[in-house]
């Protein structure tokens, strides 16, 4: 019954859940609302997240999830709900400029 009553609310809101996939090879073409990270899913030693922005422009985003060579973020999955969280934020030099923080797998906007 909750999770009938959260899928109302997400559809009637028009929040789009974005859902993780773990790889050990990245796809050739990447699906919207899919965060990507390439990996040894194994040890969970992840490298490399792609994903299509979520603005709407169609580019490509990559972020580096390896610590040692900056700048990196951090991607923090949690065990028992399955959501996850990316920090820092994600913000676009170029081309939509786009800013947001992925938190428990949703998008959140940053307005500048
Ligand atoms: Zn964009």
């Amino acid at each position: 019954m909750k999770k009938i009553l959260r899928w109302l609310c997400d559809f009637f809101t028009f929040k789009k859940k974005i859902r993780l996939v773990l790889t050990n090879e990245f796809p050739r073409s990447f699906k919207h609302n899919i965060i990507y990270i390439e990996g040894d899913i194994k040890i969970k030693d992840y490298w490399y997240s792609k994903f299509v922005c979520p603005c709407g422009c169609g580019d490509i985003l990559t972020l580096n999830l390896m610590s040692d060579s900056p700048p990196s973020w951090s991607l923090d999955i949690n065990q028992q709900t399955n959501h996850f969280s990316f920090h820092p934020s994600i913000r676009r030099k170029i081309k939509c400029k786009s800013h947001f923080w992925i938190t428990n797998s949703k998008i959140i906007w940053c307005r500048d």
